[in-house]
């Protein structure tokens, strides 16, 4: 059977065997020949057809650009000269792997924790974790959880994986959403703003996303939905407001959107139509968008500053965040992202990331939020940090604008 498959150039080992497990392959990344020779023979024994050795992570990259990486389950291990783990997972990222993943690495606990919370946060399909050397056992587990449903699947929220003819689709038929969540002040709870969320009701079913907004980006439909959804959320925050709830409107901004030089005047020529004050709308933007083409983005940024509208860098943490950037870039809120966030007051790492991550925002006069707050403890913590605002299912998940309208409310004055 081996003789049927291709060997990628710079592969130790292809092994073969006919078990019971549909993974169509794994992958092992380890500059370590011996784990890598120790690995395939455990694998195969597990019953897996097809694994692939590979000693970096560039090759890895090759080989899973190859194959698609759909149906790939990959094994990588974080420390390895050259690209490092850290770096693999977030050209992984960047290229869109949708395969499972599984960090294993022979490093303290806590920082295949961080680790494991950072592919997430990523949106990377994370399987689990591997202490090296890895077990029969463990890999067995491993194997169960991973192989048997997700390997064959896309890792979409319900399974789907439009196409962007039903984005588009979607678009003439006024599918799309948004579902708003309070975004409230950490000391007093009172509410402050909302974000505005995508929703796509699509087949009777809501789509989140993670689902669709990779695909209009890939496929220039971007820009059509957020003008649609921006238009949206404006007409919302003008109708809070006329119920008697000035709130800020947070909204999403696509990276690739920040290089349409247009983009400042169509926002300010959509609050004028909306009627919605400027200085309510914050432009939620992640980091690594950001860093992107920076000089476009610089110069977008800057003028809708200019034009009033408050910056906010969103998934804060989780991309590549530097002192010098922040200081450039004419930001008025740092988000904090959920994967630091949830259970923090657990983690001493994450702890110490939200605390120096305050502390930075605040030498740099930027308001903080933290998102994904679901644990009391997590929120006492945020309080104790010194965090201004908090959001989070602890508090609200995101809704409709009417349930929202009923929810503030009954909740009394803001
Ligand atoms: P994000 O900007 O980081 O938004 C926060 C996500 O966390 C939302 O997921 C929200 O529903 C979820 N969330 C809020 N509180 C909690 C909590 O306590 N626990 C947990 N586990 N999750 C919580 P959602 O709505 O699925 O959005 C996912 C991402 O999609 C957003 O992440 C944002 O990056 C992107 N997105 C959403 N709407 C838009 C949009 O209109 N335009 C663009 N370009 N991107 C959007
Ligand atoms: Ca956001
Ligand atoms: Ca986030």
């Amino acid at each position: 059977a081996a003789s049927r498959l291709s060997v990628p150039a710079g592969a130790d080992f292809v092994a073969t065997s006919g078990g019971p497990l549909p993974c169509h392959r794994v992958i092992v990344v380890d500059d370590d020949p011996v784990v890598r020779r120790q690995m395939t023979l455990l694998l195969s024994s597990l019953g897996v057809r097809q694994v692939v050795a590979l000693e970096g992570a560039e090759i890895a990259l090759a080989e899973i650009a190859r194959g698609g990486g759909e149906h790939d389950l990959l094994i990588t291990d974080l420390n390895m000269p050259g690209t490092d783990g850290i770096e693999f997972l977030r050209r992984l990222a960047e290229n869109g792997y949708r395969g499972c993943l599984v960090l294993a690495s022979g490093v303290e606990d806590m920082i295949l924790q961080t680790a494991a919370d950072l592919a997430r946060a990523k949106g990377l399909s994370l399987r689990g974790t591997l202490k090296k050397p890895a077990t029969g056992d463990a890999l067995l587990q491993l194997l169960k959880a991973s192989c048997k449903k997700s390997m064959i699947q896309v890792p979409s929220s319900d399974g789907i994986k439009p196409s962007p003819a039903d984005i588009l689709e979607g678009i003439h038929r006024d599918e799309f959403d948004l579902h708003f969540q309070p975004k409230v002040d950490a000391a007093t709870l009172r509410v402050v703003g909302v974000e505005a969320l995508a929703r796509w009701r699509h087949n009777g079913k809501l789509v989140s996303p993670d689902a669709f907004i990779s695909t209009a980006e890939q496929h220039n439909l971007i820009g059509e939905l957020s003008q649609l959804l921006l238009t949206k959320a404006l007409l919302g925050g003008a109708h809070l407001s006329k119920a008697g709830f000035p709130l800020f409107i947070a909204v999403n901004l696509s990276a690739n959107w920040l290089t349409d030089i247009q983009l400042p005047e169509f926002v300010f020529a959509t609050l004028q139509a909306t009627g919605f004050p400027a200085d309510r709308l914050i432009l939620e933007i992640t980091e690594t968008g950001v860093m992107a083409d920076i000089t476009t983005a610089l110069d977008v940024l800057t003028r809708l500053r200019l034009k009033g509208f408050k910056l906010s860098i969103d998934d804060f943490g989780v991309g590549y965040s530097s002192m010098e950037q922040l200081q450039r870039l004419p930001f008025n809120e740092l988000k904090l992202d959920r994967s630091f966030v949830h259970g923090a007051s657990e983690k001493p790492v994450s702890r110490a990331i939200l605390a120096s991550s305050i502390e930075m925002a605040r030498k740099l006069n930027l308001s903080t939020v933290a998102e994904g707050v679901e644990k009391q403890a997590d929120l006492d913590l945020l309080r104790g940090l010194g965090c201004d605002l908090v959001q989070g299912w602890l508090v609200a998940k995101a809704m409709p604008l009417e349930e929202l309208l009923e929810w503030l409310q009954t909740r009394g004055s803001l």
